[in-house]
């Protein structure tokens, strides 16, 4: 008898499991699955990301339900459309030799009507996201008066949504005596509510450490100063070529802006967040899933329970405001049994954060150095070596073969590597060779740069007139400077005019950028400001901090080109007045 059939599960199940290549109940399956095949019970689970809760509820509810009936039996409520598509295929694959039984998703942002239909024809199982059921339980398209489980599936992550009222009014309308299985990865107070409201002495079962991460995960944090936080990630990606990566930042702006900014970098990229079109999001994950994207730039929300393997690496583009947040991140990793690494770009003054992080998840982390440009250029030459090594070779160029013969013929292969190499790589090894070391100075020192390396104070002929406060104003020149969250500080905002600060080392580049700039159709003019005393330096930045990546397309220069940034900041000082107060709470999604 195999593990599983001990556990209590049917043949067809059995048969769907051995297709799946299933060999051993994960800890959470083992606890859950004879507990809910045996009673009609109540149960709490919580287990971390990655540890099968689907199977852990979905064998025992396909066992329970009956597929002769087409009765609506059994709901799963879970937060998103990616997820809740997700477990309807997965419960499609674990029911495949059940062939009557029917599994329906419905979901905001398709056709409520097509779904209505599906359900028409009978389904035994849904699998909905709570708002579009609230929708079509009021338009009479769905009933689940008759269900007998209810399964709230990532129960944390929807309340963290928001979606309480919903799920509160969608148990309303389903059956007193039914079950109700709770999954989650963690157990805020908001869940502990719900399961004392709704439930019946559950039965709990807890996997794990609450809140700990997968074990084959391991921890990283590199400490760059902010500015350097993109050129981090670059060399990241570079020094592991064959990345295949979720990026978080903590809002949809810096989602959008750093995909933007690697895929013109050359980086096979994309985003992921709230205000892409269901479409474009399905887009996006069907190129992930086939790794034509390498790296998936992504919101929290957005990427929740994303369930796609062998992703190498997480990135903390930024840490998450809460810590629980950091588990589900690191969770995208190191999935069913694979090793995987959760790396997190920190400044100096989110160190910090690092040490509470580590207290609540259980597990250290390692400090590590973003790499020289030297070493991603041997790391980047060796992968090439071995990539061609591997290469399949195309005959259609054999009949070319004599020409191209006479034209080498005078190169020994040891020359003729070399001069390959030389070809192939020597944009990228140009472009490497001159990088600066972008770790941060003594990581625990946290005094604020400008005063540790001199700063210089300029003038700028705009202020409260062109409708800047020092706060829009800030925002206004980290936007256009393109620089860190802290490069840029003693905003001053006068009626006609301000003083700002910025490092030394940024003034070629303020100058330059500010030559010809205009805002709302007038010259800003941008000076060092007499007072400031302290202009020495002033040397143009090396562009070598901007990271690049080869592969033929891949550019090298990470400066975005000026005019960019131009148009950028020509919505004028009103718009940006408003941008910030949008940012607030929508922006997480
Ligand atoms: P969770 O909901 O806990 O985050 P999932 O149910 O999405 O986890 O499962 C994660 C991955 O592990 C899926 O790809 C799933 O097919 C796989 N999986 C689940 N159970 C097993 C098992 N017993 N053996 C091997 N792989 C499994
Ligand atoms: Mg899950």
């Amino acid at each position: 008898m195999n593990k599983f059939e001990a556990l209590g599960l049917g043949e067809a199940i059995i048969k769907a499991v051995n297709d799946m290549g299933f060999e051993t109940p994960s800890e959470v399956q083992e606890k859950a699955i004879p507990v809910l095949l045996d009673e009609d019970t109540d149960i709490v689970a919580l287990a971390q990301t990655g540890t099968g809760k689907t199977a852990a509820f979905g064998f025992p509810l396909i066992e329970k339900v009956d597929s002769t009936s087409r009765i609506t039996q059994g709901l799963i409520l879970s937060p998103t459309r990616e997820l809740c598509l997700q477990i309807t295929n997965e419960l499609k694959n674990y029911s495949k030799f059940i062939p009557q039984l029917r599994t329906v998703a419905i979901y905001g942002g398709a056709s409520i009507h097509e779904q209505s239909k599906e359900i028409k024809r009978g389904a035994q199982i849904i699998v909905a996201t709570p708002g579009r059921m609230q929708d079509m339980i009021n338009r009479k398209m769905v009933d689940i008066s008759n269900i007998g489980y209810c399964i709230l599936d990532e129960a944390d992550e929807m309340l963290n949504m928001g979606f309480y009222e919903d799920i509160n009014a969608i148990l309303s309308h389903t059956p007193d005596d039914k079950s109700t299985w709770l999954f989650s990865a963690t157990m805020p107070r908001e869940v502990a509510t719900i399961a004392k409201r709704f439930m019946h002495n559950p039965v709990e079962i807890t996997v794990g450490h609450k809140n700990t991460g997968s074990k084959n995960v391991s921890h990283e944090y590199y400490v760059v100063n902010s500015r350097d936080r993109y050129a981090a990630l670059k060399r990241l990606a570079d020094a592991n070529p064959d990345i295949f990566s979720v990026i978080f930042c903590r809002t949809k702006r810096d989602t959008q802006k750093v995909a933007e900014n690697l895929i013109q970098d050359g980086y096979n990229a994309a985003a992921l967040h709230g205000d892409l079109s269901q479409n474009q999001r399905d887009l996006v994950m069907k190129s992930f899933r086939k790794r034509q994207i390498q790296m998936l730039v992504a919101t929290d929300v957005a990427a929740r329970g994303i369930d796609v393997d062998d992703i190498t690496h997480v990135i903390n583009y930024q840490l998450p405001d809460e810590i629980e947040t950091y588990t589900h991140r690191s969770g995208r990793t190191g999935r069913a049994g694979k090793s995987g690494v959760s790396m997190v770009i920190v400044s100096k003054s989110e160190l910090r954060k690092i040490k509470t992080v580590e207290r609540i998840i259980k597990k250290s982390f390692e400090k590590k150095e973003i790499p020289s440009g030297e070493e991603i250029c041997q790391v980047q030459l060796f992968h090439l070596a071995s990539d061609i090594g591997k290469a399949e070779i195309n005959h259609e160029i054999d009949s070319y073969l004599p020409s191209i013969n006479e034209v080498l013929e005078d190169f020994s292969k040891e020359e003729l590597i070399k001069k390959f190499f030389s070809v192939e790589f020597s944009r990228f090894h140009n472009y490497y060779k001159k990088a600066k070391d972008l770790n941060a100075v003594g990581g625990d020192d946290r005094r604020d740069d400008s005063r540790r390396n001199g700063s210089t104070r300029y003038f700028i002929n705009v202020g409260e007139k062109d409708g800047f406060d020092w706060m829009t104003l800030k925002d206004f020149l980290k936007e256009t400077l393109d620089l860190g969250r802290d490069a840029v500080s003693r905003v001053d905002v006068k009626e006609s005019f301000s003083f700002f600060n910025t490092d030394v080392e940024h003034q070629q580049k303020i100058l330059d950028i500010f030559e010809e700039y205009t805002l709302d159709g007038r010259n800003v003019n941008v000076e060092i400001s007499k007072d400031s005393g302290r202009n020495r330096g002033g040397r143009r930045r090396k562009g070598g901090a901007n990271g690049g990546g080869f592969k033929g397309s891949r550019r090298s220069d990470g400066f975005k080109p000026k005019g960019r940034n131009r148009n950028d900041s020509q919505r004028g000082s009103a718009s940006s007045n408003n941008r910030r107060d949008k940012r607030k709470r929508s922006d997480r999604r």
